[in-house]
Parts: C-alpha cells; sequence; structure tokens
C-alpha cells in the first residue's frame, strides 16, 4: 500500500515535470514561431525595399540613356549647324562670283563688238554674250531659293512664316509648278498623271506656298535622280482631301533616313546632287512639313532604296 502510494507520488511528479518541460517547448515553440514570423515580415519589407530601389535604378538607367540621346542629339545638330553654315557660305559666294564672271566676260565681249563684223559674225558674238546673260540669270535664280529659304527657316525658327490663305486652284498651283520646271530642265522628262480628266480641284490654301513646296519636291526628284530618268507628278482625292505626290526613279531612301530627312540640315549620308546647279543644304524639305502642317495637311515619303521615292502631301478640302 504505502509502496504504490510512493509509486503514484512519483508519477505525479513526472506528470508534473512533464507539463513543465511541456510548456517550456510550448513557450520556445511560441518564441520561435513569433521570431519566424519576424523574420519573414523583415523579409518582406526587404524585398520591398529591393524591388524599390531596383525600380529606382531602372528610371535612373532610363534618364541617364534619354539625357545621352539628348547630348548625343544636340552634339549632332551642332555637327549639323557647322557643316550647314560652311556649305552656306560657300554656296552663297559661288553664284555671285559666276554672275560677276559672265557679266565681265559680256562686257569684255560688248567691246569687241567692230562696225565692220558681218552679218555672221555679230550673230554669233550675240549668241556668245546670250550664253552668259542665261548662265548669269541660272546662278540669279539659285541664289534667290537659297536665300529665300534661309529667310524661311529664320522665319519658321522665329514663329513667323506668313501664309495667306484664299480660295485657289490645286491643278493650275501644280500645271505652274510643272512648267516652271519644265523650263529649268528641258532634257527632263516631268508627266502629269490623271490630269486630263481633273478640271479643277478648289482648296483653301496660299498658293504660293503649296507652289513652292510642290516645287522643292520636284527640284529634289530632278536633282538627286540620273538625267535620263523621268519624274511623275500624280493627283488622287477621297472625300475629305486631296493628295499630290511626285515619284522619281533616284536612288530611294532607307527607313531609318526617311524618319529623319525632315529635320533642319538634314542630308542623307551618301546621296548627292547628280545634276544640275542644285544645292544640298537640307532646308527645303523642313520648310515643306511646316508649310503643310500649318495648312492642316500631311505629308511623307514612300521608298525603296534603289528603286526610287515618292514625296507627298495631303490638304483637306474646304468644310
Ligand atoms: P536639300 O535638297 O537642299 O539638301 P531637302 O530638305 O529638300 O534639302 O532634302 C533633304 C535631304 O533629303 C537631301 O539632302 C537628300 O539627301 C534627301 N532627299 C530629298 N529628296 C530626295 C529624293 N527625291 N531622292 C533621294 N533623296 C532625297
Amino acid at each position: 500500500m504505502e509502496g504504490s502510494v510512493q509509486e503514484e507520488q512519483t508519477n505525479y511528479q513526472e506528470v508534473r515535470a512533464l507539463r513543465v518541460r511541456i510548456a517550456e517547448l510550448e513557450k520556445i515553440q511560441q518564441e520561435q514561431n513569433l521570431a519566424l514570423h519576424q523574420e519573414k515580415e523583415a523579409r518582406k519589407a526587404l524585398e520591398t525595399r529591393l524591388h524599390t530601389v531596383l525600380n529606382e535604378r531602372d528610371r535612373l538607367i532610363e534618364e541617364l540613356t534619354e539625357a545621352q540621346d539628348n547630348i548625343n542629339a544636340l552634339l549632332d545638330a551642332n555637327q549639323r549647324m557647322d557643316e550647314f553654315l560652311g556649305i552656306a557660305s560657300h554656296e552663297l559666294r559661288t553664284p555671285l562670283t559666276t554672275i560677276n564672271g559672265n557679266i565681265q566676260l559680256a562686257k569684255r565681249r560688248l567691246k569687241a563688238f567692230r562696225l565692220d563684223d558681218t552679218r555672221e559674225d555679230f550673230a554669233n558674238k550675240v549668241d556668245v554674250i546670250r550664253e552668259m546673260l542665261e548662265r548669269a540669270e541660272r546662278q540669279v535664280r539659285v541664289q534667290n531659293r537659297l536665300v529665300g529659304d534661309l529667310l524661311d527657316i529664320s522665319r519658321i525658327q522665329a514663329n513667323r512664316l506668313e501664309l495667306h490663305f484664299q480660295e485657289c486652284d490645286l491643278i493650275t498651283v501644280i500645271k505652274e509648278a510643272v512648267e516652271d520646271q519644265r523650263a529649268s530642265w528641258p532634257k527632263r522628262l516631268i508627266v502629269l498623271d490623271n490630269f486630263s480628266c481633273t478640271q479643277e480641284i478648289r482648296i483653301e490654301a496660299d498658293p504660293d506656298r503649296i507652289g513652292q513646296v510642290i516645287t522643292n519636291y520636284l527640284t529634289n526628284a530632278l536633282k538627286y535622280s540620273a538625267p535620263e530618268t523621268g519624274v511623275n507628278v500624280a493627283i488622287s482625292s477621297t472625300a475629305q482631301e486631296v493628295k499630290v505626290a511626285v515619284q522619281d526613279a533616284g536612288p530611294g531612301i532607307s527607313t531609318e533616313e526617311q524618319a529623319q530627312l525632315w529635320q533642319r540640315f538634314y542630308r542623307v549620308p551618301g546621296i548627292s546632287v547628280q545634276n544640275g546647279s542644285g544645292v544640298s543644304l537640307g532646308l527645303g524639305l523642313h520648310i515643306c512639313r511646316t508649310i503643310i502642317e500649318r495648312h492642316g495637311g500631311h505629308l511623307g515619303v514612300d521608298s525603296i532604296q534603289g528603286e526610287g521615292s515618292t514625296f507627298w502631301f495631303t490638304l483637306p478640302f474646304i468644310a
């Protein structure tokens, strides 16, 4: 009996010790759970922070790339400006030298006229003088176009390019521009596509400025393509707008360059004037873009390298 009481007491003590131990273990487990939870929270916070830092890093890299692109664009623009100033001063002087030279020569030839000249001598001398004066006249036109473009560019920069809108006939404007070019390039074929069936196309525009755009497209088409190739001018329309397109069989322009050639001073590397007394300053298309956009129209170029280009613009019809 005494033995079993003692045994019971021992058991009781063991149970108590076990309970204490279990309680201790539970406490340790709770503490570990808490520590685990805290670690998870800390890890989550760290991950969030890391995410923010990575985002920040990506944003800074993007900003850096953008800043670098801006610097490169500025350096490019500066280089183009330097090249432009070099070419412009040369191109402005060249026609003057030719004009002056031809006038001096013509004056000398005039002095060589003699009272006893035969009719034939007289006619020959007059022909030579006429040729000299025509050469001078061509250079005056080149100079005039150059000075006009320079003035337009500075007006565009100062936001002061004035347009004189009026109701006018686009067909007349195109035909006049084409006739002028046919006179300047008598050996080149300039075809008007689809024009016979179109009588008149009334638009609200500045006819001189639209003529300037067509002239610029035409002179580019003529000066950048081989002399034996022709140029095509086409017109088409929808209910809302009319489209004019000038197509040549010149060198063609890569997709990358097509996007850039509307910028001021931009000249496509590797494309040079093939014929005529054409100057290349990279001003014309920038002026064209400003004129067409100010008319509420669109413009662009479709081109395949090696096959030619089609420069086009659209103008909205009078509402
Ligand atoms: P410019 O002809 O005086 O250089 P533009 O602004 O009219 O100036 O033309 C910009 C550049 O686009 C030209 O220098 C030339 O490289 C390219 N370009 C324009 N028209 C054509 C064309 N029809 N075919 C090929 N390249 C062209």
